[in-house]
């Protein structure tokens, strides 16, 4: 199959919608969207468990209630998505140790403080190191007092480390999830604090479907239009000062005079993607340095509830001497009540440990963490579902993770065009990167910048058809 379209879009999530959306809006209606799965919404995906939906990926909607308004917010009012709102500072009062009692709130309080002071001792110290590195970098600052005199201070500011169980546990919540109290988070500054769980039937995703049937053909609650090609792997780009040709893994070429790119910077740091001629060095070297963090959300469903709940209950912690073993804990009992269903919430190195081994295993160590804090009485689960974002091979992760102290360069050229080639998705954010929002804007910027380039092509079109 070979007729040359405008635009070529490779992923149908929340930013590749968005971004042809933008173009049909300015008239270019002349897109194909390539999606290597069997679906829209990427990281945005419902199952059915335990008779209600649930979302594997993105299940908030953060950042409410601040001086701006988030867009996302602003869709889900619009098309009358079900929201929860999440209260997580109750947590840090809810913390079982491994004999089933709950810390003391005088202790945790304790516990957190130290654990924030120690992170933004452990920031300053990153802040200090960076602007040294750059002096350096610059050819100053060697033998230089004032910096030698910094370096000692450094010494001495060393931050503590976290060491009981309920220290590691509030440092696995701080820096695995909020931040916020060590570091302005662009998120919470300009949108508000707030975050709102997306408790749907229909799922986080029925806002994508109702973006996408304001553009594509739609028909009873499914997008029927040919401009969406389901089960399209693509595997290789070439491209030229001309056009793109785009190759899927079912053999099929499709060509372009612009692709936008969507797939997530953790599919670019795979091999799933060939690109002809490479990349060039600057790019690579940008996608390289920015980190994949993965975020898996196990589900359990319970014969019963035997968990107190409440609002104030929503979550729970555990503190164990491991880090991040089995530490946060979420029951569903205010967004679906009467479901019995408990989530606890893994990252990275646990992630991928849990990915790696049967889902039976995983259940029977929920299990005895479970019966740790609330004792041996309490039902087995009746059903386990496990996400895995990490072996997930068009995913490769679930959002990006720049370092705290990251500089605007490596944003610019993660974003950057390479020529027809247009860069989009949660991680070419530099405001909101690793949220829907960021995702949904950055469709929004790409194509803006497109048009822009394509308006500018039209031009020198007709400038050196008129000197003809
Ligand atoms: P994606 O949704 O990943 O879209 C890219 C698309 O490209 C995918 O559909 C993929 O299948 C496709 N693709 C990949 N490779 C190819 C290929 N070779 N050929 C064709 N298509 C390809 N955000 C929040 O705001 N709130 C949250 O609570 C939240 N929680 C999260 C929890 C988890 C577990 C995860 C995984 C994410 C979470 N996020 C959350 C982040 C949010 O989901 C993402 O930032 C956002 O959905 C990313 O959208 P995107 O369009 O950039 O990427």
């Amino acid at each position: 199959s070979s007729s040359r379209s405008s635009v070529i879009i490779v992923g149908a999530g929340i930013s590749g919608i968005a971004a042809a959306k933008v173009l049909a809006e300015n008239g270019v209606e002349d897109v194909v969207i390539l999606e290597a799965s069997d679906r829209v919404g990427g990281r945005i995906r419902k199952e059915s468990f335990g008779g209600v939906s649930v979302e594997l990926g993105a299940g908030w909607i953060a950042g409410v209630g601040g001086p701006l308004s988030n867009p996302v917010w602003e869709l889900a009012a619009q098309f009358g998505i079900r929201t929860c709102f999440s209260d997580y500072s109750n947590a840090r009062y809810n913390i079982y140790d491994r004999s089933g009692n709950i810390v003391p709130s005088g202790i945790a309080a304790d516990s957190y403080k130290k654990a924030v002071d120690s992170a933004i001792q452990k920031l300053r110290n990153q802040e200090e190191e960076e602007e040294e590195e750059e002096e350096a970098n610059d050819g100053h600052g060697h033998g230089d007092d004032r910096n030698d005199s910094n370096r000692n201070n450094n010494e001495s500011k060393r931050p503590s480390t976290p060491e009981t169980p309920v220290e590691l546990a509030i440092d696995f919540i701080l820096h695995d999830f909020e931040m916020a109290e060590v570091e302005p988070i662009s998120t919470y500054v300009d949108f508000g604090e707030r975050e709102f769980l997306v408790a749907d039937e229909r799922g986080y995703d029925y806002l994508l479907y109702k973006m996408a049937e304001e553009f594509l053909f739609t028909s009873e609650g499914r997008i029927l239009d040919n401009r969406l090609k389901l089960n399209k792997v693509v595997r290789e780009l070439q491209y030229s000062k001309s056009g793109v040709t785009v190759k899927t893994e079912d053999g099929c070429v499709y060509e372009a005079n612009y692709v936008i790119l969507s797939v997530s910077i953790g599919v670019l740091q795979s091999d799933l993607l060939a690109f002809n001629p490479p990349l060039p060095r600057w790019k690579l070297e940008a996608i390289e340095k920015c980190d994949v963090m993965v975020y898996t959300k196990i589900f359990l469903k319970f014969p019963y509830k035997f968990w107190p709940s409440g609002p104030e209950k929503e979550f729970f912690i555990y503190a164990h001497e491991r880090r991040g073993y089995y530490t946060f804990w979420q029951h569903m009992e205010n967004a679906y009540p009467g479901s019995n269903i408990l989530v606890v919430t893994l990252t990275n190195g646990e992630s991928k440990r849990v990915e790696a081994q049967p889902d039976e295993e995983t259940l029977r160590e929920a299990m005895a963490v479970l019966r740790d804090m609330f004792g041996s009485g309490i039902p087995d689960a009746i059903d386990i579902l496990v996400p895995r974002w990490w072996n997930n091979r068009f995913q490769r992760g679930s959002y990006s993770n720049y370092p705290i102290i990251s500089n605007h360069k490596v944003f610019h050229n993660i974003k950057a065009p390479v020529g027809r080639i247009f860069f989009t998705g949660e991680h070419t954010s530099e405001r909101f990167n690793g949220y829907v929002h960021g995702g949904y804007l950055s469709g929004i910027d790409t194509s803006k910048a497109l048009l822009e380039e394509m308006r500018k092509e039209k031009e020198r079109k007709s400038e050196s058809q008129s000197l003809l």
